[in-house]
């Protein structure tokens, strides 16, 4: 019987999820995807089939009742995996799980003592990690046996030299973990693995700036398609401005917060994480595509400032780098706004990008060249497949398993 495996990157209001074929040479071909919006209002599953399968696209109301808690919206899921994905027997789940601390620098199978040590890490991803971990316990208590395998958005940064993750604190701080993790590691993980295919093999091993724009954002800097610096920290607050979350700050602010305002901790990093960024500042939406369709003074003022930090931010991603060789752009912003990808590439003809107007503005999907023949840098538009590296990455652990019990019981 053919397998499948799925993948889940569960936030805290949706989860998306895709589901994979296993195909006999051990091949991955996306058979769907899809996710559950609207956990905890209305919950609706949305499934989009592959292009050349037989699943259509749908979108099923799965339940009327806003109070349906993660481990029922999987049971949805679930069912309807059963009767739509034909037959196969599913292998495993890989989860999103944004934070690996200092413990996790591998995906790693999931067991009660991985999950507790991994719930310690949730303070320092407090948007997402809870969600991540639900996601798994649902899932365990769903189908108790099935393999889960945590994937880590900090694993990529790994490889950063100490100067690159290290803060100015005092010694004992660090060894005791408080240093730069940084994260979207397996979206810039995906990217780093399909830039031979686009730039060609010396570009690609240059020095490359990834600039992942979503609803969170970041930068990372790649040279010999390695993450060398990135402009999120311990906390995925850092760095950008992002569309809830403020971004660099000096720290001097949050002392202030507290005690020259009276905030408590907890309106303090409710205001930081949730009520800041392009929310904050627009006072419109954290969606860039509202917040671009505005127009009010401050939605201006917001853009102006998500361009300016941006600016500099690259800045800082490409001393890191002592020039730059390519420019990615990537996820929701920086795949879909060409407005705000044309502010950032003029923002940055100082490193030697020169902008194709037409090519940036061209309604193309797909990963494609926005700068000129003749620009000094590359520009370019590469769309992320985060739920790809999962899968891809959940499947080397479970082989690698097999492959540890298979060698245990020659040796035996
Ligand atoms: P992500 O977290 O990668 O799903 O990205 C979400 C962000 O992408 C939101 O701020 C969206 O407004 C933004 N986005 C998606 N499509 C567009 C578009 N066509 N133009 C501008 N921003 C977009």
């Amino acid at each position: 019987m053919s397998e499948a495996l799925l993948v889940i990157n569960s936030g805290s209001s949706s989860v998306k999820f895709a589901a994979y074929d296993v195909l006999p040479d051990e091949a991955l071909v996306r058979i769907a995807h899809g996710q559950i919006e609207g956990i905890g209002s209305a919950p609706r599953l949305k499934v989009w089939g592959s292009a050349g399968t037989a699943l259509a696209n749908q979108a099923v109301s799965i339940s009327t009742d806003p109070a349906l808690g993660p481990q029922e919206a999987f049971a949805q899921l679930f069912g309807w995996l059963r009767a739509h994905a034909g037959g196969r027997t599913l292998r495993a789940v890989g989860h999103r799980v944004v934070h690996g601390g200092e413990q996790f620098a591998q995906p790693t199978r999931v067991t009660p003592d991985v999950l507790a040590r991994l719930d310690l890490l949730s303070p320092l991803a407090r948007l997402h990690q809870p969600h991540n971990l639900a996601a798994i316990r649902a899932i365990a208590a769903l189908r108790p046996g099935l393999p889960q395998v945590a994937c880590f958005d900090t694993e990529f940064h790994t490889t950063q030299d100490w100067v690159a993750q290290a803060y100015a604190l005092p010694r004992h701080l660090s060894e005791a973990g408080i240093k730069r993790y940084g994260f979207h590691g397996l979206s810039y993980e995906y990217i780093a693995s399909v830039l031979p295919a686009h730039l060609g093999d010396v570009a690609a091993n240059g020095r490359v700036v990834v600039a992942h724009l979503g609803n969170g954002a970041s930068l990372c800097a790649l040279q010999g398609r390695r993450s060398v610096a990135s402009t999120m920290g311990f906390t995925a607050l850092d760095g950008l401005m992002m569309g809830t979350r403020c971004g660099s700050l000096d720290p001097g602010v949050v002392l202030y917060l507290m005690t020259g305002l009276g905030m408590s901790v907890q309106a303090a990093e409710q205001l930081l994480y949730e009520q800041s960024g392009l929310l904050g500042v627009s006072g419109v939406s954290s969606d860039m595509r509202t917040v671009e369709a505005s127009g009010t003074p401050h939605a201006q003022q917001a853009l102006a400032l998500y361009a300016w930090r941006l600016r500099l931010e690259l800045g800082g991603m490409a001393a890191a780098l002592g020039g730059l060789d390519a420019l990615v752009f990537t996820a929701g912003i920086g795949e879909n706004s060409a407005s705000l990808r044309r502010r950032a590439c003029q923002d940055a003809s100082w490193l030697g990008i020169e902008l194709d107007e037409a090519a940036n503005a061209a309604p193309t999907h797909g990963p494609r060249r926005i700068s000129t023949a003749a620009s000094r840098v590359a520009a370019w538009v590469i769309p992320t497949d985060e739920e790809l590296m999962i899968a891809q990455r959940t499947q080397a652990v479970l082989q690698g398993a097999a492959a540890q019990e298979v060698g245990a019981s020659i040796t035996a």
